[in-house]
């Protein structure tokens, strides 16, 4: 058995923990450059917002709706998710972190799954301050669907029976129930069925979950993949799709941000790109990789009017490495090269490519510039980093603020990083 703890509304969350005032208010959190929408409170999507909503469409609300709009924290959110995890994981023996608001939790061998469940979602609201909803099944499609279930159960009253909402343990009810509310659920609503698939499974006559369940395995695999034969064998409680409990590491590595005006001289954009190459380096340390080549690119907006620009570069490194220094000075020798005068550059990036395993080693005769290894300094650095904040300790091309505001996102709603910057923590006065 799997469950599936998911936080709500997460961002907006995470701003309502440290806000109370916020509660009950429409609340939404815009993406970088305070761009369009990208969590969202029930307040908030009942007036009708949607996902990706274009921040200047629902300015107007801030005046007649009395919606809040916040630039992304992520600082905060990384950091809320962290403490929501640590909690989520003491439901069973292992946890599968999902994304920053996901876990599943397998159960085996955890009594009283149910009652368990709520003392874990009442130890997050009470700890964390972030409500959750809990999906429990016998596989990992089944415990997404609970989930689903166990949400739309508690914002749209009469969904779904009442008692399955907040925690939802499709384990615990009886056949002739399960399959009245599988009959109620639309195909679009498991996991792993997007739009397309579940318009052609409407076609073929396939509306709801109960009738996916029904469905002749044979005929899925043909007419549609293997993959979705896995999902309907999932659905009828067979367990196909196992817990991954770390991640692959990652075959490429790309910091890349809009700035928050256009930027058209050298001088603010090596600044960036030392930035970017900075943080895409100690990404790389933390999975103890070593890159082999290092790209860059800029271009200006494609909607702009004006002169279009937009150039990317390989730059090999002369031998694998995680060194922040090399790494730096390659994506500014790239972008010098590739850079041109006169052009409203709005975007760059660095990307860390050919990432090999740091653990093993090749080695080689030195024969020319003595490689040092500087990988002490480099732990130091990331630690001391982790510890008082990102850039406390930076390369000097990343720039002095305020200089470095030339091109820096917008993020003109930011709530302060309350749970990890020393000098934001929130001040309570009685
Ligand atoms: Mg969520």
């Amino acid at each position: 058995m799997y469950a599936l703890v998911d936080g709500n509304n997460f961002y907006v969350s995470c701003e309502r923990a440290f806000r109370p005032a916020l509660n009950r208010c429409p609340v939404v959190v815009l993406s970088n450059n305070d761009g369009c929408a990208i969590a969202r409170s029930n307040e908030a999507k009942d007036l009708g917002i949607k996902m990706g909503a274009p921040y200047f469409q629902i300015k107007h609300l801030e005046i007649t709706k009395g919606l809040v709009a916040l630039s992304a924290n992520f600082a905060l959110y990384g950091d809320m998710s962290e403490r929501m995890m640590s909690l989520a994981a003491g439901l069973g023996p292992e946890q599968e972190i999902y994304s920053i608001d996901e876990s599943f939790i397998t159960l085996d061998g955890v009594r009283n799954v149910t009652r368990r469940a709520w003392a874990i979602r009442d130890r997050i609201a009470r700890g964390v301050g972030i409500p959750c909803g809990i999906g429990i099944g016998k596989t990992k499609t089944l415990a997404k669907l609970a989930n689903a279930i166990a949400k739309d159960a508690e914002r749209k009253p009469g969904s779904y029976p009442g008692h399955l909402a907040r925690v939802c343990n499709l384990e615990e009810i009886s056949r002739s129930e399960l399959q009245t509310i599988l009959e109620q659920t639309h195909v679009g609503a498991v996991w792993g069925i997007g739009k397309r698939i579940s318009n052609q499974l409407n076609e073929a006559g396939i509306a709801n979950v109960w009738q996916l369940t029904q469905a002749d395995l044979g005929t899925i695999r043909r007419r549609w993949s293997v993959v979705l034969e896995r999902t309907v064998r999932e659905l009828r409680g067979e367990s196909c799709i196992a817990l991954e409990d770390a991640p692959p590491p990652k075959k490429m590595i790309a910091c890349t941000r809009s700035f928050g005006h256009p930027v058209e001289d050298l001088g603010p954009l090596i600044e960036a790109v030392s930035e970017y190459g900075s943080r895409a380096a100690e990404k790389l340390r933390r999975q103890r990789g070593l890159a082999g080549q290092v790209q860059v690119f800029a271009h200006t907006s494609p909607f702009r009017p004006g002169p279009r620009y937009s150039r990317s570069i390989i730059v090999p490194l002369l031998r694998p490495t995680a060194d922040t220094a090399l790494i730096v000075r390659s994506a500014v020798d790239g972008l010098k090269r590739i850079y041109e005068d006169g052009y409203q550059l709005i975007k760059a990036g660095v990307i860390l490519l050919d990432i090999s395993d740091g653990t093993i080693q090749q080695c080689e005769l030195d024969m020319g510039e003595a490689s040092k290894d500087r990988s002490a300094l480099y732990g130091a650095l990331d630690k001391i980093n982790m510890r008082y904040g990102r850039g406390t300790l930076h390369l000097a091309s990343t720039g002095v603020e305020p200089v470095n505001a030339r091109w820096e996102m917008r993020q003109e709603r930011r709530t302060p990083r309350y749970t990890t910057n020393i000098e934001e923590i929130p001040v309570v006065r009685c």
